[in-house]
């Protein structure tokens, strides 16, 4: 797959990201989203998304 779009760490501007799903989850409160995390594999700046589709609007 290599689908990911061209992201830049908003601190160290690096390019790789580490990306984890965190589903449906009741404690969180986030009952109809799945939100995605990108995680800056340099400074592990964590950059939240509601929507998978949502990283795509960054260009
Ligand atoms: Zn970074």
């Amino acid at each position: 797959m290599t689908d990911q779009p061209s992201l830049a760490c908003p601190l160290c501007a690096c390019t790789s990201f580490q990306q984890e799903e965190s589903r449906q989850d009741s404690r969180w409160g986030f009952t109809s989203h799945r939100m995605t995390l990108l995680i800056c594999e340099s400074c592990r700046y964590v950059l939240h998304f509601y929507d998978r589709n949502s990283i795509f609007d960054f260009d």
